[in-house]
């Protein structure tokens, strides 16, 4: 049996890799190339989950997973019916890379080194005969008869099924080789980003976290309670994560000055808080309200709040003036911050964006509007929070184009 079917994936990523892999594995009469611009393939699987790669989720009910979709959660309902989290923790450990659940639900290697990973996806490639070539930056496609003509920086080359899955851009020209095919993009914009408050007393606390704090964006119906920690430049951890991944594009039409209300608090808002005043107040009357805090908070968080209320920390509880314990109450649960700018996430960055869900199959990645043509991961209008779930859309998708491309590449196999 000869097949002189050919697949080109763009792109050395994990989408890419996943694809290649397996569709070469499921028809192995299919030649499989994958182009990757760089000189190293896997490179962000390197960095990934602080060098331990956040594999994927523990989350295994397809209708709570997909709330951890920003943007996707329609198209990936239906593809995760096809290849999920369990399928995922299934492949690698089938492949001997068993996997560990950490208690946020985060899976990881357990050997917590993000090259266990790319060994594997290396060793399939091995295996299965995929040809990897480095330093192939596509510039352009075109349709022809019969399939797709490709124009590398330095060859040119044919084939019949081409998938793309060259990450995400974060610019919207660097999307016209792919708008040339027909394909339309929905604007770039990043997400996962922490929160600048420059020039702000706060940032003399990094280095502190509030485990369970409430952080609102004024004018917005966006507001997440998580961890929360103090940076050097702002705030960052998951709860501002959060809110950048579902504010990603209204915070970019504010071009990221907005103003954030954060209750420290777990237990009180302003309200209850009032309400239970007094009966703190007598609770610890005689004692000094810098050495007294009784909701938990981190001592220098708790002193800082103090200061900005205007109370000397060696006042008793009992000394408080209405107009400081007033102050005081407002800092706790509702203290106000502008917020000016963004950083990048080091751990983790994604685009908001990409092509179009609705000219993509979802039970198939390929595109509607040109047959034998598909997509794989973070190109797509699709990204998560952070978690694995990124990975796990890399995974999914590049699994069932990889799917689609073997079975339709059999049936149209050439035998000789
Ligand atoms: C620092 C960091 C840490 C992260 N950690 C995690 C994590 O732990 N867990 C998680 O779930 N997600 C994580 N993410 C997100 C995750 O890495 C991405 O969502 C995922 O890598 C997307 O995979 P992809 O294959 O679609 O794209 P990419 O990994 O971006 O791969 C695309 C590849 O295509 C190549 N390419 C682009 N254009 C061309 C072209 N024209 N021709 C040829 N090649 C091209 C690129 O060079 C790149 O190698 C992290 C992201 C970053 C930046």
């Amino acid at each position: 049996m000869y097949s002189s079917k050919k697949l080109v994936v763009i792109g050395g990523g994990a989408a890419g890799f996943f694809c290649a892999v397996n569709a070469a594995r499921l028809n192995p009469t299919l030649k499989v190339i994958l182009l990757e611009k760089s000189s190293k393939v896997l490179s962000k699987v390197k960095v990934s989950g602080g060098g331990r790669c956040n594999v994927t989720h523990s989350c295994f009910d397809i209708p709570e997973l997909i709330k951890r979709y920003p943007r996707g959660q329609n198209f990936l309902k239906k593809s995760f019916h096809w290849f999920n989290t369990r399928h995922t923790i299934q492949w690698f450990e089938e492949r001997g890379v068993p996997l560990k659940t950490e208690e946020d639900g985060r899976v990881f290697p357990v050997t917590d080194d993000a090259q266990t990973i790319i060994h594997c996806l290396l060793k399939e490639a091995d295996k299965y005969n995929v040809e990897v070539r480095i330093h192939a930056d596509v510039k352009q496609i075109t349709k022809v008869e019969n399939g797709f003509e490709l124009e590398t920086t330095n060859h040119k080359l044919q084939t019949d099924f081409l998938c793309i899955a060259c990450g995400g851009f974060p610019k919207s020209t660097q999307f016209d080789w792919l708008k040339q095919l027909g394909h339309s993009i929905k604007e770039p914009v990043p997400s996962l980003f922490t929160f600048n408050i420059p020039n702000n007393a706060i940032t003399s606390l990094m280095g502190v976290s509030v485990e369970r704090a409430t952080v609102k964006i004024q004018s917005t119906k966006l507001t997440e309670t998580g961890p929360l920690l103090i940076t050097h430049w702002g705030f960052s951890g998951p709860a501002i994560l959060k809110l950048s991944a579902w504010g990603a594009r209204e915070l970019a039409e504010k071009n990221y000055m907005f103003t954030i209300v954060i209750n420290w608090l777990e237990d009180y808002n302003e309200q209850i808080l009032r309400d239970a005043w007094i009966s703190l107040r007598n609770q610890f009357a005689g004692q000094k309200i810098g050495n007294r805090n009784p909701f938990n908070l981190p001592n220098r968080l708790w002193l800082y709040l103090l200061e900005q209320s205007e109370i000397n920390a060696d006042l008793r509880w009992a000394e408080l003036l209405a107009k400081q314990q007033n102050k005081l109450i407002q800092m706790l649960t509702a203290q106000v911050f502008q917020v000016k700018g963004k950083t990048t996430f080091k751990e983790e960055f994604v685009t908001c964006g990409g092509i179009k869900l609705f000219e993509i199959n979802a039970n198939t990645m390929e595109s509607k509007i040109i047959p034998n043509l598909f997509f794989a991961g973070e190109i797509m209008d699709v990204d998560a929070v952070t978690g694995g779930f990124n990975f796990q859309n890399a995974w999914t998708t590049g699994f069932i184009a990889a799917t689609n491309i073997a079975g339709l590449s059999a049936k149209t196999d050439t035998t000789a």
